[in-house]
């Protein structure tokens, strides 16, 4: 059975009542699946006033609570990952094992979160004065906003709940409308697993609405945003005009430089399978590829034999390992980087069609030599698509890399120590992998620079954007 669409507010799960309906569609049949409800203003506000007084008993809540919730939550959401996990890939896409996956990877951000709530700590300064003390406290920032995408729709949001509520803050979800199982099954495990009523609530409707309405409101303290790099600016510009503090994490366009010392081999095998996992729809998803001259021809025939190899098809088929597109929209928008590219001269190394038929189907694409001033190379395609060209210099390729205003995930495959250093310290870049693929785990921070966006989510910085700093002197 797909998931009982509800929203979530005040601690009931809700639909129908008159409101207003979206169908869910599958991606890989176009069948609908489900009906969404959407929240309506009654509802938005019934959820701002929730969280609001909620606010009041679980700021005051003891750590040791607050981590027993998160740790229940972790525990829930193994047990469910099959199901939930079966859920995404009905209303995304995604191959199951990919899905399944997801959930238990991310239920280490609850863990996480639930060890390093107990670890919030303030600190003591020394007075100038006797008799004075001076202290510095870290208090929940108060009712947080928080918008998370379709892509991963479980990884998005529970690292912004257990960021929020760990911290002690309560926070009103607004999930990802393609694809929403995985969120209503989040506020299913907080639920069960005895988070208080008005915590966390969970909205639907039409996004920009939604956000602006939730934004407006004097009871909203803080916004998290997951998505697009246009739509990031016009929330922090709402917010910054109200001076509320945001989480942005936004689209990346990452390099990757394979130097002609690397494994490249290796670099190749573990680059085709990150490119195509989740169809490219991935925020760190490599998408630009610059190799050097000598590994060029390895790398490429190496890459390319792996994608001939990739079975795409429906999520749920077993040999699957690359599924449709999450919605429709994205096909033209994948076609039209085909286009651009090839109209600019570049080569079509492998794919580069929508699969036709039923379904989102995109063809793995690997294009060769489209101008570094294309709009594959300088816009973020989201998709199953990458570039690769030439560099001859480790300088031209560092210059290359740090190009476009993006700057949220780098790759570089290197056996040289001073080289990889060096890609470490001058790659533009909120977080960069060489030699492995070491990104998204709970215990390290996750977040761009540049374009994509400020703030992490994960690592000991997860509680960052939720706390605020107060001194307090006093003289006794
Ligand atoms: P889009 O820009 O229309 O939407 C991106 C996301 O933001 C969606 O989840 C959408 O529901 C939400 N959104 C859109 N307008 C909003 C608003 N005014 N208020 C609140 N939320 C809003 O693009 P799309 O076609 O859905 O997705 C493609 C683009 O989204 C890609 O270019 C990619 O950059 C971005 N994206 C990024 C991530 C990420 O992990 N950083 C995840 C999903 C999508």
């Amino acid at each position: 059975m797909y998931e009982d669409l509800s929203l979530y507010i005040d601690g009931e799960f809700l639909k129908g009542g008159g409101r207003r309906e979206q169908d869910i569609l599958n991606p890989a049949t176009d069948e609908v699946i489900g009906k969404l409800p959407h929240a309506s203003k009654e509802d938005l506000d019934r959820a701002l006033a929730a969280a609001q007084k909620a606010f009041q008993s679980w700021r005051r809540s003891s750590p040791m609570e607050r981590s027993r919730v998160l740790r229940k939550v972790a525990e829930l959401a193994r047990e469910r990952a099959n199901d939930i996990g079966r859920n995404i890939t009905l209303d995304q896409g995604k191959p199951l094992a990919e899905a399944v996956g997801e959930v238990t990877a991310c239920s280490e951000h609850a863990e996480w979160a639930a060890e390093e709530c107990r670890r919030i700590y303030g600190r003591v300064i020394q007075p100038r004065a006797e008799g004075v003390r001076q202290l510095v406290l870290k208090e929940p920032i108060g009712v947080c906003a928080a918008f998370s995408p379709w892509n991963f729709p479980f990884n998005q949001a529970i690292r912004k709940m257990v960021s929020a509520l760990g911290a002690g803050c309560t926070i009103i979800v607004k999930g990802p409308e393609d694809s929403p199982s995985a969120v209503v099954a989040l506020a299913r495990l907080f639920h069960d697993a005895g988070l208080p009523p008005g915590c966390l609530n969970l909205v639907w409707g039409v996004p920009s609405e939604v956000s602006t309405y939730l934004i407006h409101s004097p009871i909203v303290r803080k916004i998290s945003f997951t998505g697009s790099v246009p739509v990031g600016k016009q929330l922090a510009a709402m917010a910054g005009a109200l001076m509320k503090p945001c989480t942005m994490e936004l689209g990346g366009h990452s390099p990757v430089i394979v130097c002609e010392d690397a494994d490249v081999d290796a670099a190749a095998d573990m680059m085709a399978a990150s490119k195509f996992r989740n169809a490219g729809q991935v925020c760190v998803s490599p998408t630009r590829f610059y190799v050097q001259e000598k590994a060029y021809d390895r790398f490429v025939a190496r890459f390319l034999d792996k994608v001939s190899k990739l079975k795409v098809g429906p999520g749920l088929e077993a040999d699957t390992k690359m599924g449709p597109l999450a919605h429709r929209r994205r096909v033209p928008a994948i076609a039209g980087f085909v286009e651009d590219a090839d109209a600019r001269g570049a080569t079509i190394l492998a794919g580069g069609h929508p699969m036709g038929g039923r379904g989102n189907f995109f063809e793995p694409t690997v294009v060769a030599d489209a101008p570094d001033d294309s709009k594959l190379m300088t816009q973020e395609p989201f998709g199953p698509i990458m570039g690769v060209k030439r560099f001859k210099t480790l300088d031209e390729a560092i210059e290359r890399a740090n190009s476009l205003p993006y700057g949220l995930a780098a790759y570089a495959f290197t056996t040289s120590t001073r080289n990889a250093t060096r890609l470490g310290d001058a790659l533009e870049s909120g977080m960069v992998t060489i030699n492995h693929l070491g990104f998204a785990l709970a215990e390290t921070p996750f977040g761009g620079v540049k374009d994509s966006g400020y703030g992490s989510e994960g690592g000991t910085e997860t509680f960052d954007g939720y706390l605020v700093t107060k001194f307090v002197t006093q003289k006794n």
